[in-house]
């Protein structure tokens, strides 16, 4: 018979595996925010509103006036690969509809911080009653108490990262961590103008939407004055577009004089999904053309449909990335739909002509 021998290979505990896989969903504070906007969204709210405190290394809250949960929901809420959101993979290839769906933000983001969720549902027999508190600390639940807070869901995470040190001492500055907080935020606002949504940084609110308004009028919020004045609109779909997968464009696009050195004004969005792809990118870059100084971008808010089979949106872990059957097409489409509306309003230069 054998003896056992010695082995450096060794199976790791549960807390470190969540810690491990929480590294890949949660890279820096704003992918916590996303997470929980998203799921915020999801619940159906009609209000989000995201407080952040050092760029949401100390804290993030995001407070919704969604459906809400009673005490089973969000002790459920968060265990490992719980969601409300899908079945099975049949329900991931069919095309989902809501924003998250693998059923793990909350169980991860929890097992790098320390989580609170206090909810009441908004309809049901615990419409009316107390809330419920839950305290998830570093992968375990620590808590859970009945508690008075309003019909919907409070999330609250505080000291990201507090028992991953390795990961905590990456992330940058508050102004860079906070200003990747904005840009996702920025992101949900421009693309629910029906939804209420304000973020709030170091106990100053940075933009509020009314909830009420079009997509101007979210643009106005956001980026002030100056910027919405200087949006012209696309609206470009069948026989407008060249061929290709895309259906529609529409949304929102700068004059050329209104432009910044940054592509974070970028806001572009496939099936309602924020994403970046680079054809998408060069479309409108090209349909600015010579218009716009080296390095400058203009603002853009503009919604791609597509037929779900021509695109991936799961390329990436985090979803932002989306990859197209046809990237040549796409980018012509894209090009066409801001060049057109650009055109419309005297804002080119005459170009020469493409092949
Ligand atoms: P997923 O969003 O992929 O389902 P999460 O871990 O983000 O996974 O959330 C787990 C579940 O908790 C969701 O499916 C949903 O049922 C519930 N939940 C999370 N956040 C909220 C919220 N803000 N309002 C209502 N329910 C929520
Ligand atoms: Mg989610």
């Amino acid at each position: 018979t054998e003896t056992p021998q010695d082995t450096d290979i060794r199976q790791l505990d549960e807390h470190t595996v969540a810690r491990i896989a929480a590294g890949e969903v949660v890279e820096r504070p704003a992918s916590a925010v996303k997470e929980l906007v998203e799921n915020s969204v999801d619940a159906g709210a009609d209000s989000v509103d995201v407080t952040v405190e050092e760029g949401g290394t100390e804290l993030i809250r995001v407070a919704d006036d969604g459906r809400g949960m009673n005490e089973t929901d969000v002790r459920a809420a968060v265990r490992e690969h719980t969601t409300s959101k899908i079945e099975g993979l049949e329900d991931l290839e069919s095309g989902v509809t809501t924003l998250g769906f693998r059923g793990e933000a909350l169980h991860t983001i929890g097992s790098v911080s320390r989580l609170t969720i206090r909810s009441r549902p908004q309809d049901g027999a615990e419409a009316g009653g107390a809330g419920t508190e839950l305290v998830y600390e570093g992968g375990e639940v620590t808590s859970v108490e009945p508690t008075g807070c309003p019909a919907g869901t409070i999330v609250e995470v505080e000291d990201l990262f507090y028992n991953t040190p390795a990961r905590r001492k990456f992330l940058k500055t508050t102004a860079t961590e906070f200003a990747h907080v904005n840009r996702i935020v920025t992101r949900y606002a421009l693309a629910n103008p029906d939804v209420a949504v304000s973020l709030t940084h170091d106990g100053r609110e940075v933009f509020a939407t009314t909830g009420q308004g079009d997509l101007q009028a979210a643009v106005l919020a956001v980026y002030g004055r100056d910027v919405a004045s200087a949006m012209i609109p696309v609206d470009a779909d069948g026989d407008e577009l060249p061929p290709g997968p895309l259906e529609s464009v529409t949304g929102l696009v700068s004059h050329p004089e209104t432009n910044r050195s940054s592509r974070e004004y970028l806001s572009t969005y496939v099936n309602d999904r924020a994403v970046t792809a680079d054809p998408i990118r060069e479309g409108i870059m090209g349909a600015y053309g010579t218009q716009l100084g080296g390095d400058r971008y203009p603002f853009v808010v503009l919604f791609l449909e597509a037929p779900g089979e021509t695109v991936d949106v799961n390329v990436h872990p985090r979803k932002r990335e989306v990859r197209f059957d046809d990237d040549d097409s796409v980018r012509r489409q894209v090009d066409a739909a801001v060049e057109a509306a650009l055109l419309e309003h005297g804002l080119l230069r005459s170009r020469a002509p493409r092949g």
